[in-house]
């Protein structure tokens, strides 16, 4: 039988292995799996110098590697394998691998974050490898003084582009507005601007990518005038954005407008036991220390969950028990605490009692419908089935 991970960790990215720090330090049985190589997209970012405490110089495979490494320092183990289907509802969850091997976890965490959007237009899908790109830090340097079109006007479209005139000898970049009408960053456009072999092809709608047995051009498309010709290039990077990868989880996750997980701050999802942190995720700003700092805040929920879920079963083996849930410090919290005793005990007689701090069992409270807008409160439970809730 497979052994059972505390929490398995999808995709080792800087989201699910800053997870997985988290998770191992916490002495939970850890996994990562992940599918291509540690550091995700950001591994494939030449330039990586905004995550604090790594300056100027910094590249992407450089905070990889420390993430990985830190991971499994703190004994959380990195498996390489694709997740291909899911069971997060069963109890407990089942990951199957592209491998075939089963994953079991009591808890998991989704950071697979997100792919390249592709253009979907002829000759892409005909030319990919062949010409066609995604990523300008993997495939650059094989444009030695040669021309390239990035296809894309967000700011890691743009600052690809200005990474590809150290090896192209001409960069055109497609824009789909008129001149001026960019929408990046001021700093990106100005180095843009400035850059000699960067040239723009305004209001320009690509249609169709051509060649023979290698890329030779693209054909562009004037939406005003509905106008095309096509513009020579020896390879065509499409920096588009990207799309979360989510296909694998149907209809059981819930999924935002725009196919990003809907988790709350805990970074729990709707799922019990399953989060999901990183690019995958709805939320204001993907970067770096943003994944990293949902990881490290779903691996904490995972384990504070894991814990409650020992405590229930705990609770299961009990006979009658009360549980006052109280805060120590307040006013009068003594007589409080006491009268909620002795009206349990009126009513259903002497039983084992238990007081637990209301500000440290959060959790425990929510799984036993305790109302949170009371902070004092008496539960009584009968192998772990909840009897009755009585409140000051
Ligand atoms: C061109 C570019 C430049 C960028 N520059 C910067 C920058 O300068 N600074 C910055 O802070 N951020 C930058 N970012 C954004 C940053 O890279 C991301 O926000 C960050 O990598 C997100 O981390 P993540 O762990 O959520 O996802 P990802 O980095 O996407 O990692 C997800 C991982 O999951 C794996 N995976 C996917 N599906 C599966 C599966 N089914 N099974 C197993 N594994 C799977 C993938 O192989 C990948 O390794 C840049 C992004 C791009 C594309």
């Amino acid at each position: 039988m497979s052994q059972i991970y505390d929490l398995l960790i999808l995709g080792g990215g800087p989201a699910g292995l800053a997870a997985a720090v988290y998770g191992g330090r916490a002495e939970l049985k850890t996994a990562v799996l992940e599918a291509e190589f540690s550091g995700g997209q950001a591994a494939r970012t030449h330039e990586l110098v905004n995550y604090p405490g790594f300056g100027l110089g910094t590249s992407g495979i450089d905070i990889a590697i420390k993430f990985e490494q830190h991971a499994r320092e703190f004994g959380a183990e990195i498996i390489n394998d694709r997740a291909e289907q899911v069971d997060l509802k069963a109890k407990p969850k089942v990951i199957t691998g592209i491998s075939g091997t089963q994953y079991l976890a009591k808890a998991v965490i989704i950071a697979a974050g997100s792919r390249p959007r592709q253009l979907n237009i002829p000759g892409e899908e005909k030319f990919t490898g062949r010409g066609v790109s995604y990523c300008a830090t993997c495939d650059g340097a094989f444009y030695k003084n040669k021309e390239v079109i990035v296809i894309g006007s967000g700011d890691s479209a743009l600052i690809a582009a200005v990474f590809l005139t150290r090896f192209a000898s001409k960069v055109k970049i497609v824009v789909s507005h008129a001149e001026g009408g960019l929408v990046a960053n001021h700093r990106v456009i100005e180095q843009a601007n400035a850059n000699e072999k960067i040239v723009w092809l305004w209001q320009s709608v690509s249609k169709e990518i051509v060649g023979s047995d290698k890329v030779e051009g693209v054909v562009l498309e004037n939406p005003a005038t509905g106008e095309q010709h096509t513009e020579s290039c020896d390879g065509v990077f499409c920096l588009i954005g990207s799309r979360p990868m989510t296909e694998m989880f149907g209809d059981t996750i819930e999924l935002s407008e725009s196919g990003h997980i809907i988790t709350d701050e805990k970074m729990q999802t709707n799922i019990a036991g399953v989060y999901a942190a990183g690019d995958i995720r709805e939320k204001y700003l993907r970067q770096v220390v943003t994944a990293a700092a949902d990881g490290v805040i779903a691996a904490t929920a995972a384990e504070n969950y894991l814990a409650m879920q020992s405590t229930l079963a705990e609770l299961q083996s009990r006979d009658k028990l009360l549980i006052t849930f109280w805060l120590p410090r307040a006013e009068d919290a003594e007589e409080i605490v006491s009268a909620l005793e002795e009206a349990a005990i009126a009513k259903y007689g002497e039983m084992a009692k238990e007081r637990k701090s209301t500000s440290q069992q959060g959790e425990l409270r929510a799984e036993l419908g305790v109302d949170k807008n009371q902070p004092f409160a008496a539960v009584i439970l009968q192998k772990g089935t909840l009897i009755d809730r009585i409140y000051p």
